[in-house]
């Protein structure tokens, strides 16, 4: 598994939601995504992040032994008015970070692998890191929540990692 870069089409796909008879399938693509996550020190992955487009997603907050958590169709069904400012960065836009406004708190449900579903409200960190790669689910990216001063401010670092990609498919 490698990680998808930004100009990579699959990042702009959707992902499709994973049918629970068909869970056991998705263990080994967990391990592996967990692995690529922690090489690069993130927190989050995305299905698509490494070509994938199915509803799977992972997190470690690295923040305690049970951090580890795999994601299985996941929806967000609420969202608090109150919203947070952070700095985040993603796996797929190395070098890149900046400010993001996202709900400081939601109410997000999905299933585990072995087919638990759950229904919790998170705040902060979490919160952040369900927005970010949910959006990645939708085909949705950080950049796309930048106001458009921000992305001007990134147009070359942009437009060089795009370029990257093009070069590396030729
Ligand atoms: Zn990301």
């Amino acid at each position: 598994m490698e990680i998808a870069i930004y100009g990579n089409p699959v990042l702009r796909k959707k992902a499709k939601k994973i049918p629970l008879d068909k869970l056991h399938e998705y263990r080994s693509i967990a391990d592996q995504m967990f692995e690529v996550m922690r090489e690069d020190q993130g927190i989050g992955l995305a299905a698509q992040q490494v070509g994938l487009t199915d509803k799977i997603m992972v997190i470690d907050t690295q923040d305690s032994p049970d951090s580890k958590m795999v994601v299985i169709n996941p929806e967000i069904t609420s969202y608090s008015k109150q919203t947070d400012t952070m700095e985040e960065g993603c796996l797929s836009f190395p070098g890149i970070r900046a400010n993001i406004v996202r709900a400081q708190t939601i109410e997000v449900t999905f299933y585990d692998l072995e087919g638990k579903f759950y229904r919790i409200t998170c705040s902060d960190l979490i919160a952040r890191v369900f927005q970010h790669e949910i959006d990645h689910l939708n085909g949705v990216l950080f950049i796309d929540r930048m106001t458009p001063a921000q992305k001007l401010m990134l147009k070359r670092k942009l437009k060089k990692l795009r370029e990257s990609q093009e070069t590396q498919s030729e």
